[in-house]
Parts: C-alpha cells; sequence; structure tokens
C-alpha cells in the first residue's frame, strides 16, 4: 500500500466544499485506495460518496464525525465502518443538526449585537439547505470583509470569549461512542493534538473513551505537527488503541493537508486498518 489510506475528509454534506462524489474523484486523482468520508453530525453524503468510489475502484470507508461535549469543552469522535440504517445513530445525529439549527440562530443575534448585519442568512445560503457549521458563518464573514481569512475569523469572531461563540451542547461521549458501536463501526478519538489539553486532560479523555468501547485515535491528522504525531503514538500504545490517519480534508483553496498525502505512521502502532479486508 503506497497510499495511506485517508480516513478523515469532509463534503459539502458538512462543512467541505466539494460534494461527495467530487471528493472522490479527487481522491482518486491522488492515488488513493482506500477513503472515509466523514461528514460532521450526518450521514448525507455517504449514499453518493459510495456509488462514486464504487465506480473509481475505490474502497469505501462509510463514517461520521460526531460532536461532542466533554468535561465542558467540544471534541470530535470519528465513526469508521458505520450502517447508515442504523436508528440509534440517526436520531443521535438529528438531535445534534437540531442543536446547530438554533446556534446558528443564536450566533447570528449575537453577531447582529456587535454590529455584524446579515451574516445568518448568507451563512445559511451557503450551507446549501444542508448542515450549517460555523465554517458557514467564517466564510459568509471573509467575504463580507469581516477578516481575510477563514482562520482569522474564528479567533477574531467565533471561539470562546468572542462575539459570535456559543457553547456547544453536543452528545456525551458515552453516548457518541455507544451510537458508533451500535451502527457497528469503530470509534476513533480525532486530531487529539488539536484540543490544547495538558497530557493528564489527554490520558482523562483518552481513558474515558477506551472505558465507553472506543477502539482508535488518530496518530496522523492534518491539524497535526511530526512532533504531534511521535506524542499521540505514545498514548495509542499506552492505551492499546488503534492508530488511525486521515487528512480532515476540506477545501481544496484552503487546507492544511491534501486529500490523502499523508505521512505514514510511526513505527510501534498498529493501523486501524490492520484486520479490514482489504483485498
Ligand atoms: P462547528 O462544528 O460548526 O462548531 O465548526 C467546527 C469546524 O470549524 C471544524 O470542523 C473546522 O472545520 C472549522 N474550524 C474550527 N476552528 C477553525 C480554525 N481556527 N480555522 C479554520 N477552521 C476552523
Ligand atoms: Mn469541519
Ligand atoms: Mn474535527
Ligand atoms: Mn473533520
Amino acid at each position: 500500500m503506497d497510499v495511506s489510506p485517508d480516513l478523515h475528509a469532509h463534503s459539502t454534506a458538512s462543512d467541505g466544499v466539494l460534494s461527495p462524489a467530487e471528493l472522490m474523484r479527487r481522491a482518486s486523482g491522488n492515488g488513493v485506495r482506500v477513503i472515509a468520508l466523514t461528514d460532521h453530525d450526518t450521514l448525507e453524503g455517504l449514499a453518493e460518496a459510495r456509488a462514486e468510489a464504487d465506480r473509481l475502484g475505490m474502497r469505501f470507508v462509510p463514517g461520521v464525525e460526531i460532536s461532542v461535549t466533554w468535561g465542558g469543552r467540544t471534541v470530535h469522535i470519528v465513526g469508521l465502518g458505520v450502517d447508515e440504517g442504523c436508528a440509534a445513530l440517526q436520531q443521535g445525529l438529528s438531535r445534534l443538526r437540531g442543536f446547530r439549527d438554533s446556534r446558528a440562530l443564536e450566533i447570528g443575534r449575537r453577531l447582529e449585537r456587535a454590529g455584524v448585519t446579515g451574516i445568518y442568512d448568507r451563512a445559511r445560503a451557503l450551507s446549501n439547505g444542508r448542515l450549517i457549521s460555523r465554517t458557514h458563518f467564517a466564510r459568509a464573514l471573509v467575504e463580507q470583509g469581516y477578516a481575510e481569512n477563514v482562520g482569522d475569523v474564528f479567533r477574531k469572531y467565533l471561539v470562546r470569549g468572542k462575539p459570535g461563540h456559543m457553547a456547544g451542547e453536543w452528545a456525551g461521549l458515552e453516548e457518541a461512542v455507544g451510537w458508533i458501536r451500535d451502527a457497528g463501526g469503530q470509534a476513533v478519538i480525532a486530531h487529539p493534538a488539536r484540543y490544547g489539553l495538558t497530557r493528564t486532560r489527554l490520558r482523562r479523555l483518552i481513558s474515558d473513551f477506551a472505558e465507553a468501547g472506543g477502539v482508535g485515535m488518530e496518530v496522523v491528522s492534518g491539524s497535526h505537527s511530526r512532533d504531534d504525531m511521535f506524542a499521540m503514538a505514545v498514548h495509542v500504545r499506552d492505551f492499546s488503541l488503534l492508530a488511525s490517519a486521515g487528512s480532515d480534508f476540506h477545501d481544496p483553496e484552503n487546507s492544511w493537508i491534501e486529500l490523502g498525502r499523508l505521512p505514514v505512521l510511526p513505527d510501534g502502532v498498529r493501523p486501524i486498518w490492520h484486520d479490514w479486508d482489504l483485498g
């Protein structure tokens, strides 16, 4: 296997800019053989992505990235190999999308109070009638000249302490891992180095996650540095978790890392795909 499996990517079903089919074509063009679609809190893009991946001869892994509130902060749990027909998973995600809708209205109101007008309607339009994310607000704010780029918007408007911030009320950790397991999938902690947790807090998260039945953690991620990768490999070994790898690709114009262009996993960790039939 020359090109690493890419087990974390987004489409227009959530906050990515490529349609599920376009995303699959880009992955295939980059030589990817095993690809997951992991949109935030929705399974909506999976059917389209699978059809295109099949056509291109890529192994498709149906996935999801679930928003979780743990210890008063937001963390993301990826589910890999989930059955889209699972009612518990569908109902859980539907509740999270309901929260997204009310949060979006509130973010809009808070921005209005800060003198930033008309952003809710524009963010809603950019979400194309699908799930709405802070990324859509960020793109709307850049478009209206409130900030230079998406990263800038987050810093100035959307993170804790800024006018457009609203605390998440997402799934519980056990609950999210439970939905993934009910759907026959493997639960994976997404981009663990990105949460700014102390080593002790991170190990608490991993231990709670493992106790809930989680099995993997991203060691390679588009938002990890090389140092992060080696540090996360140590935790994965200590907790006997499986190591995952994903670009977290969202946008060709604006990405930390290209789809499928991932460093290889460090020695001494067991890849989450070690027992998948990749025939
Ligand atoms: P939400 O789930 O709606 O709260 O939005 C979270 C999404 O915003 C993440 O999945 C990222 O795609 C994006 N995001 C969060 N922080 C940043 C940042 N600092 N710069 C760019 N994108 C970000
Ligand atoms: Mn995102
Ligand atoms: Mn994430
Ligand atoms: Mn992601």
